[in-house]
């Protein structure tokens, strides 16, 4: 059985209590994680907040703060193999996609190293002769970053490596449903050589742990991961402080397929758009909008592919389909589908979990095209499960496209350049992808609208989002 522990204040320290983590291929408890309550949220933030005002990290320049960064990038690409096989041990993710995301977790740090020095003020051309006048850009502060457990890596990166970069002192709260790779994250970190305090990471629970942390009166940002619900109480709390906030939500993102697409392309990208991680993606493409005149040719194939999907152990590479995180998810994802049934949906393929040990779903494919209020269309969950709708035109396509609350991803396939044009002028999305899904990269902006969220992560503006602006007048 393998303890792990918090790091607060460069210390790897017990909580509370413990709570044990359960691996999701065999239902066993294999580990004991430490639970932060009120006391260790506390600690961790006064030491969040010691180091930022300390002299060894407030007067730490921006080329110094790149080099720790930059350090820490190359530790994680050394302990990549380690990170990805924890990630799949406490998630059920497969080691064939935590492998490919941990390459690309390392890369977003080095993207991040290189930008600290690059997060410019400005001189203003002020009308007045006798006048110096310039903005500085400072560290917004203390940062409460809170987080799901699916891609954790990649979700703190984008969180742990611009507010570094920009000078910010960061509390992680992991998600208490699989902490392993974070906390594991922590010794890695400690390796980096950043002051103590800069970066404190602990678990534990929403009302006790999650609550306490985001309503801190020395937390001057949140940036939060997660569910719709959830980001409503974190905004409550973080209100009493006015505290900023950063939210990236869940999705119910459209995957659009026109007539003249190339089918085989789309077909291989709508597998991996919804089937990968399981289905457990923000943006995984889980309503399929399909034009009615290669509706059936195309779910055939579709049909033909999710019942190839090799679903199995994890730990092997051959898998693409892993177990679901918790029990609880299949229980969602069985009774959604039961309740799309009755409304008079029909499953293609899959619908029932998999008889084996473990939180087993299969690849469902659910035609909703005459059921427009199917739960399976217009609710978010985890799970692979896609929902179909036919259209006749492209008004239609993009009505049913924005008929929804959420707004974060959304895909198109065509060959029609003009068209692809019109649709993204017009879909209510935070991305959209042309003949490609899922492509991210350090440089890109990634965030959504409406229930979605607000906030960017990725690119410059993610940096920019952890500093405030200082105005500087100087008489000359
Ligand atoms: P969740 O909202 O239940 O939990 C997320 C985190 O919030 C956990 O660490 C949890 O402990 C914490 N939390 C719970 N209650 C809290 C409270 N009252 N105060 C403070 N913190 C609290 O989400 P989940 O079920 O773990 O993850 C799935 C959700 O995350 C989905 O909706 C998914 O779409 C979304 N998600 C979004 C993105 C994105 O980038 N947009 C990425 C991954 C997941």
């Amino acid at each position: 059985m393998q303890h792990f522990q918090h790091y607060i204040g460069g210390r790897f320290a017990n909580g509370a209590a413990q709570f044990p983590s359960t691996d999701p291929a065999t239902g066993e408890i294999w580990a004991m994680m430490p639970e932060a309550r009120e006391a260790d949220v506390n600690a961790a933030v006064d030491a969040a907040h010691s180091a930022f005002v300390s002299p060894e990290w407030a007067d730490m320049t921006a080329t110094g703060r790149g080099k720790l960064l930059q350090r820490l990038a190359d530790l994680v690409a050394e302990n990549a193999p380690k990170l990805a096989q924890l990630e799949t041990r406490d998630t059920g993710k497969i080691i064939r996609e935590t492998s490919a995301q941990i390459a690309y977790v390392a890369d977003y740090y080095r993207y991040y190293a290189g930008l600290a020095d690059k997060i410019e003020g400005a001189h203003l051309p002020i009308d007045k002769p006798d006048m110096e006048v310039w903005l500085r850009r400072e560290p917004v502060g203390v940062v409460a970053a809170v987080v799901p457990w699916n891609s954790q890596l990649f979700l703190s990166a984008v969180k742990i490596g611009p507010a570094l970069a920009a000078g910010c002192c960061v509390v992680l709260k992991v998600s208490e449903q699989a902490p392993a790779p974070m906390l594991e994250f922590a010794r890695i970190f400690d390796q980096a050589g950043f002051p103590p305090g800069v970066l404190n990471i602990i678990t534990g629970f929403g009302p006790t742990c999650g609550s306490v942390l985001t309503s801190h009166p020395k937390v001057d940002h949140v940036a939060f991961t997660g569910g719709p619900e959830t980001a409503r109480h974190i905004v409550r709390n973080s209100a009493e402080n006015l505290a900023s906030t950063s939210l990236e939500l869940g999705g119910k993102s459209p995957f659009i397929v026109f007539e003249d697409a190339d089918i085989e392309s789309a077909v291989n990208a709508q597998v991996s758009g919804i089937f990968a991680a399981s289905g457990q993606s923000c943006v995984a493409g889980s309503r399929l909008i399909i034009s009615n005149k290669i509706k059936d040719a195309f779910l055939t194939r579709l049909k033909e592919k999710a019942e190839a999907v090799i679903i199995g152990d994890p730990n092997d590479m051959a898998t693409e389909i892993g177990p679901l995180c918790t029990q609880a998810q299949i229980q969602t994802a069985t009774d959604i589908i039961a309740a799309s049934e009755n409304a008079g949906a029909s499953v293609i393929t899959g619908g029932r979990p998999v008889a084996i040990r473990g939180n087993y779903f299969p690849p469902t494919i659910i035609d909703c095209s005459d059921t427009p209020d199917a739960p399976c269309l217009t609710q978010e969950f985890f799970g692979p499960v896609l929902s179909v709708v036919g259209f006749d035109t492209e008004a239609d396509a993009l009505r049913i496209a924005n008929d929804t609350a959420y707004g974060l991803a959304s895909g198109v396939f065509t060959r029609d350049l003009t068209r692809a044009h019109r649709m993204i002028r017009k879909i209510r999305a935070g991305i959209v992808w042309i003949n490609t899904y899922r492509a991210v990269s350090p440089i890109a902006p990634f965030g959504g609208h409406g229930l979605s969220g607000h906030g960017r992560e990725g690119g410059i503006q993610a940096a920019l989002d952890y500093t405030k602006v200082k105005t500087v007048w100087l008489r000359t």
